[in-house]
This record gives C-alpha cells, structure tokens and sequence, in this order.
C-alpha cells in the first residue's frame, strides 16, 4: 500500500518518469505490472532493469498483496531472458538493497545481467 509520502518520492522517481515516458530508456518489455529497459551504465553486454510499475523503494517496501510484485519481476525474467537470447548461456539477476548493497535508484529494480562469462564473486 502506498502511503502520502510514497506519492510525493513517486513524483520525483527517476524510474516512474521512465515508466511514464516523461525521461527517455531503451525499453526491452512492457506488460500491465511491469517495465523493463537497458541500465545507462551496463556492466554486461545484457544489463535490463526490470521495474514494478508501482512506486515501492526495495525488497522491504514490499508486503501483504503487493508479494505479487516479485512473481510479475521474475516472471518478466523469464520471458526477457528468452527474447534476448540468454535464457541457454545463463544470467545473474540482482536487487540490491540499502547502503551496503550500494542502491542507488530506490525504485525495487530487478538487474538482470547476462552476455558474458561472469565472475564467481558476488560481492567483489
Ligand atoms: P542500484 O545500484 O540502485 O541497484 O542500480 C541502479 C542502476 O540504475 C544502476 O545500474 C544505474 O546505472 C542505473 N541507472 C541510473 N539512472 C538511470 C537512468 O536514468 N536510466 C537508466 N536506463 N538507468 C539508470
Ligand atoms: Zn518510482
């Protein structure tokens, strides 16, 4: 559930203005629930960020009815994986939450990241 102050971070939400077309993305995919488009600053050949249309800031914004958020992201996953070719090789998908994760954008993103041979480190 939203509440007052969510609307107002909402205006200001560089992911809600993609989401609305107000700021330019690539886009990758689009259903009811969801949006997808290219990380500006990719670290793998496929870096998508895949967005719950709904303003919640991270994993712990999320609770009760609003769960169904992480079926619609993963879901996407699936799907986006598949259409862009990395469903057989492989990919890595990612939320990073709070400081010592390093978020930056407190929109919940999904990073999805495949293309290449990636490191065994998750945290380096
Ligand atoms: P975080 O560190 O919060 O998990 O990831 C935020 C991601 O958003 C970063 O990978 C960053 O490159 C990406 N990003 C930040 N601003 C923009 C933007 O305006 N457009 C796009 N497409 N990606 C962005
Ligand atoms: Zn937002």
């Amino acid at each position: 559930m939203q509440s007052p102050t969510d609307s107002f971070k909402s205006k200001e939400c560089i992911f809600c203005k993609i989401i609305a077309g107000t700021l330019p993305a690539e886009k990758v995919f689009e259903n009811e629930n969801v949006f997808a488009f290219r990380d500006i600053s990719p670290q793998a050949p496929v870096h998508v960020l895949i967005v719950p249309k709904q303003h919640v800031v991270d994993i712990l914004d999320v609770s009760g009815r609003d769960m169904e958020i992480f079926q619609h992201l993963f879901k996407a996953a699936q799907q986006i994986a598949a259409k862009l070719g990395i469903a057989g090789s492989g990919f890595r998908t990612v939320f990073n939450s709070g400081d010592h994760a390093c978020q930056t954008m407190y929109h919940l993103h999904l990073h999805l990241l495949g293309g290449t041979q990636m490191g065994g480190s998750l945290v380096g």
